[in-house]
């Protein structure tokens, strides 16, 4: 036992012990970012439901409306008793939604990452990984043993060089749409034209794209004019934007049904509860009819980018809902997020592994539900509660 005290007693001595905080909804009706974190009422600044469709009562209905009909769990995996209609429902309308032939339901974006590196990787393969890709994209990219290269953030350049340097047959890129801990989107273009030349497949991991970038929500791709080809397989989450759980893959018949024989995190799990798969469907509605919730979350953003940068403060290069405050030290972040919280705001601290050492920040992500006067507000906290000219880290 005193090996494992040692290994949480190193854990805290550098400044990187994480705590769960309880979250509650202050009182029904209120907004998704009203909430009560451990018994105290505060205004949240932290969570990924961009759109504010987690607690919209028309996603919730369809939710309960699907319970009452169907129950709550799935009873099995997809591949056994547990496909129902309403994941096939969803399913063609996120192939309708992302304009590519098929998709396929995960219960995570964890495993559908996972999922894609199981099905199209073998020990003799190669995979191409951007060195801020999201934790499950890194983990997906080791799990077959394939040949491992991390390319420097966003160089095109870079990974042009490494991808001439490995011939394997079968070459993967994987990469976040929008980066989860920055913000800034990956040079897609850049990233497809190198994969043309070397005969690669690009993954893209849309998390943080999907439904908020592009001129009609349709995320990273379609903010940058890429077709179905130069993006063979693209990963979304349905807990973010879409405000419920889950994630899906898609693309070709092929590729979807290549992943239904071979995806391990697929075959060998609980299919989703169908309610959730209804409320989703719902939200992806929602969604679409309302680009007010899109422009809304993006005029929050741009306005804290502005008031933020007139502060003073370290802010990363994004124009999506994450924007990340540097500060470099994990104790310094962990020190401004309790400061923030004591006056009534949660944003969360993100430190290493997370992030790359000497990068720790607080990630602040803009909800459509946010007014102008709460964006303001934080803007006019952060800077009381930051120290003094800190010199944060230059990533
Ligand atoms: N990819 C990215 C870029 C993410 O940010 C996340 C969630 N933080 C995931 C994948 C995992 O998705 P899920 O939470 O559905 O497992």
């Amino acid at each position: 036992m005193s090996l494992l005290r040692d290994r949480l007693d190193q854990i805290a001595a550098r400044g990187l012990y994480r705590r769960r905080r309880v979250i509650g909804r202050a009182r029904p009706g209120v907004r998704a970012v009203e909430a009560v974190v451990d018994g105290r009422e505060c205004l949240t600044f932290c969570s990924n439901d961009y759109l504010g469709l987690a607690q919209h009562p028309l996603v919730t209905e369809a939710f309960v409306r699907s319970a009452r009909a169907h129950g709550v769990g799935s009873g099995a995996s997809h591949l056994v008793t547990g496909h129902h209609a309403e994941h096939h429902e969803l399913e063609d309308a996120l192939a309708t939604f992302t304009g590519r032939p098929r998709a396929l339901l995960f219960s995570t974006g964890y495993m559908a990452n996972l999922g894609i590196a199981s099905a199209l990787l073998s020990p003799d393969d190669a995979v191409f990984e951007d060195q801020l890709n999201h934790a499950s994209l890194l983990d997906a990219g080791r799990l077959r043993g394939a040949r491992f290269h991390r390319y420097p953030h966003g160089d095109a350049a870079a990974l042009d060089g490494q991808m001439e340097g490995d011939n394997a047959a079968v070459r993967l890129v994987m990469t976040d749409g929008v980066f989860s801990m920055d913000g800034d989107l990956a040079p897609l273009p850049g990233l497809a034209a190198c994969c043309r030349r070397h005969g690669a497949w690009l993954v893209v991991d849309d998390a943080h794209g999907l439904g908020v970038c592009g001129a009609t929500g349709r995320g990273s791709l379609e903010y940058w004019g890429l077709a179905v080809g130069d993006v063979p397989v693209l990963m979304g989450t349905l807990g973010k934007a879409f405000g419920t759980f889950g994630a899906f893959v898609a693309g070709s018949d092929d590729l979807i049904e290549l992943l239904i024989q071979r995806a391990r995190s697929y075959i060998y799990t609980t299919a989703l509860p169908p309610a959730v798969a209804a409320a989703a469907r719902a939200a992806l509605r929602l969604a679409e009819t309302e680009p007010w919730r899109r422009e809304r979350v993006l005029a929050n953003a741009a306005l804290f980018r502005r008031l933020a940068a007139a502060a003073g403060l370290a802010i990363g290069d994004s124009v999506t809902p994450i924007q990340p405050v540097l500060l470099g030290d994990p104790r310094a972040a962990v020190a401004a997020s309790d400061a923030l919280l004591e006056r009534g705001l949660l944003v969360t601290a993100i430190r290493p592994p997370t992030v790359p050492e000497g990068t720790s920040r607080l990630r602040v992500t803009l909800s459509a539900e946010h007014t102008t006067a709460e964006v303001e507000r934080l803007v006019e906290t952060l800077r009381n509660c930051l120290p003094e000219g800190s010199d944060p880290c230059s990533a």
